[in-house]
């Protein structure tokens, strides 16, 4: 009877392993199973956290006038110490969002070098931080759990740079109305107004879109709005986690004086006559024309595409006449790079010969060659793509004054029309690895079913790894919400690769296509690879090699590969939002997808020497040890003495606990106490 009872059971757990394998069908969702787009109040909520305004923490002494007073600014240049209790998921977000700032604003963000005031990101339970400069020394700001995304972080930084929230400005009541009895109770002071003493808009408009404004179910009670806009159509448009909007980066380089930022260099979709100060060829060979349509096409320019009367323009080199070998130059004005690498992007169109080419060049400028010498970057391959525009990226590697030359060749096949240029982008940025085009967006979103994916092509990661990724436009299992899961799959380098998988981090942006690179709200997700998560069934690593842990699959090409176990979200956008901005663009809608190794940030940042010499000088615990895993030499007297400090310390971090819960009380996602990172 018993053995009879252990073989039952025996089969039951069979039956649940089996259940829970990992296959290429595996979908985990980093939401955790919350059924809509998480936001820093529901994560806060969740945590416990009764901040002001919910992510904001202010110090007893607060006034609430931080925005206007000159003390609360940090320099331009920021330091930050990025603490080990941070995921690296969260790690490699905080990087990537420090980047959207260097591109948008003045401020930069560097490694704190022991700089008197500086940012301390670490992982509490929450999202939040302190609004301004604090002058403490070390600031707090916390991205815990389900805050590792690109918007949230930039959102907490904002704070710390000086913004409250948008719909706490003294002029909100002209735009929204606060349905005070639909908010939870006892949390009526999260959506108090910081009057024109304390708090400045900066002189731009109410922004419905901004980055900073809550969302409409904020603090809510059951489902219906906390929040309804004065301007129905702007509903849902509050609460967007995309990016900064414009009126968030006009008010930011407003506040910080910026007139440049340190990684953009140019933006042109040619709609002004002056083409952004680019320079023709010399006469007698051919040109390219600054055209509003070409009969061979395009019809429309890209940045418009025709909606604008009078507007929309590109320029064109007609291959239509002429010889084999006709060559049309276009270069960009001077650039002054700081970098050393840089990202150019634009969008081409080739209605001409299948074999007409456009060349990337710089010029650059040494003692050597005080009028520049050329060298070629890339011949762009348009891969047989005709009559359509076409995004492209080139990678730059730039020390010098340079110029940025487009150079069009006419091949020797017979055309019609020609190659034509839009939207040009030059930063100091990384530039994206992969694009996927999804073509007839529109069509598929009127037409796929919920539950229904479709699959990118495979892609390589620079290190080896071939990757893909799944969309279900309609939502997995609820519509109005697209969802996104990235698989690792069989590729070419398998063999000579680390499994499982180590330390990877994917991005998946679904790409705002505004013209200008700095008005862009793409969409991003990120997740990483840890190389020690198991299935749920505990029997295998979850990143392993997918011919172990996926499933065979056909390919639309008919190739058959493996594909493992996938790991996105089940709200990445809202169809509301899908369908707002740029991203589907002529019918088509463009992912920017990458796998970048990250390992590097397992490494605990540095500390600047005059902490590590203060801190073994004076024992007072740096930064790095406030988390478990430090490796510190410390001498033995320096231990005993840390010890006895320790137990003062705990008395006194026990008293700002209680002094933290006490004082926390005003609003919800702003930090009242410095010292509650425990
Ligand atoms: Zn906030």
């Amino acid at each position: 009877m018993a053995s009879k009872w252990i073989v039952l059971v025996f089969s039951m757990l069979w039956c649940l392993s089996a259940a829970s394998r990992l296959t290429g069908e595996t979908e985990t969702d980093v939401d955790e199973g919350h059924g809509h787009d998480w936001d820093i109040f529901d994560i806060n909520k969740e945590a416990g956290l009764d901040l002001l305004e919910g992510d904001i923490v202010i110090d007893e002494t607060d006034s609430r006038n931080t925005i206007l007073g000159e003390q609360y600014r940090w320099p331009q240049t920021v330091p930050y110490y990025l603490k080990d209790s941070l995921d690296i998921n969260a790690k490699g977000v905080i990087l990537k969002a420090f980047e959207q700032y260097r591109l948008k604003t003045c401020i930069n963000f560097v490694p704190w070098k022991g700089e008197e005031n500086y940012i301390s990101v670490f992982k509490g339970t929450g999202c939040y931080s302190s609004v301004g400069n604090r002058q403490v020394g070390k600031q707090k700001l916390s991205i815990g759990r389900n805050c590792d995304r690109l918007a949230t972080v930039e959102h907490e930084f904002l704070h710390a740079l000086g913004f409250w929230h948008e719909q706490s400005r003294a002029d909100r009541d002209d735009y929204v109305n606060i349905m005070w009895d639909r908010i939870e109770e006892g949390k009526d002071h999260n959506f108090l107004i910081h009057g024109e003493s304390v708090s400045s808009a900066l002189n731009v408009p109410y922004d419905y879109g901004s980055v900073m404004h809550y969302s409409k179910t904020a603090f809510n009670i059951g489902s219906e709005p906390s929040i309804i806009t004065k301007i129905p159509s702007f509903m849902d448009v509050i609460g967007q986690r995309m990016e900064f909007s414009d009126s968030d980066l006009l008010k930011l380089n407003r506040l910080y004086n910026c007139t440049t930022s340190s990684t953009f260099l140019d933006s042109c979709s040619f709609e002004k006559e002056n083409i952004c100060g680019m320079i023709q060829g010399p006469v007698g060979i051919a040109q390219w024309e600054h055209r509003h349509s070409v009969a061979g096409g395009p019809n429309t320019d890209y940045t418009n595409m025709g909606q604008c009367d009078g507007k929309g323009y590109f320029m064109h080199f007609s291959t239509v006449k002429g010889n084999h070998g006709d060559q049309a130059h276009l270069e960009s004005r001077l650039f002054y790079p700081k970098r050393g690498s840089q990202c150019l992007q634009f969008y081409l169109h080739n209605s001409g010969g299948a074999d007409d080419q456009l060349n990337v060049w710089v010029r650059e400028y040494d003692k050597a060659n005080p009028k520049g010498k050329l060298r070629l970057i890339q011949k762009i391959d348009t891969g047989g793509i005709r009559d359509s525009w076409e995004l492209y990226h080139v990678t730059l590697d730039v020390k010098m004054k340079f110029r940025v030359k487009f150079e069009g060749l006419k091949g020797t096949g017979a055309s019609t029309g020609g190659l034509s240029l839009d939207d040009i982008n030059l930063s100091e940025t990384t530039c994206p690895q992969h694009i996927w085009r999804i073509r007839d967006f529109t069509r598929l979103l009127e037409t796929t079913p919920t539950g229904v994916n479709i699959y990118s092509p495979r892609f390589l990661s620079p290190s080896g790894y071939s990757f893909m990724v799944s969309v279900y436009i309609n939502g997995r299992s609820s519509p109005g919400s697209m969802a996104i899961y990235f698989h690792l799959t069989s590729g070419p380098k398998d063999d000579s690769l680390t499994w499982p998988c180590p330390w990877h981090q994917a991005t998946m942006a679904l790409m705002d296509q505004n013209p200008d690179i700095r008005q862009r709200m793409s969409n991003h997700r990120m997740i990483t690879t840890n190389p020690n998560k198991l299935s749920s069934d505990g029997n295998d690593f979850y990143w392993d090699n997918p011919r172990k842990v996926g499933s065979l699959v056909t390919g639309s090409d008919g190739s058959q590969f493996y594909r493992g176990p996938g790991t996105g979200t089940s709200s990445y956008l809202a169809h509301s939002r899908l369908k707002s901005r740029n991203f589907i663009k002529g019918d088509d809608a463009i992912f920017l997808l990458g796998l970048e190794d990250v390992s590097a940030l397992l490494e605990t940042q540095p500390l600047p020497r005059s902490a590590v010499h203060q801190s073994k000088k004076s024992a007072v615990i740096p930064p790095s040890q406030e988390t478990t895993n430090t490796s510190t030499n410390t001498s033995t007297v320096v231990m005993a003495v840390s010890m006895s400090l320790a137990a003062v310390m705990f008395v006194v971090a026990m008293v700002s606990v209680v002094y933290a819960r006490r004082s926390r009380k005003p609003e919800s996602d702003v930090i009242l106490v410095e010292n509650r990172d425990i």
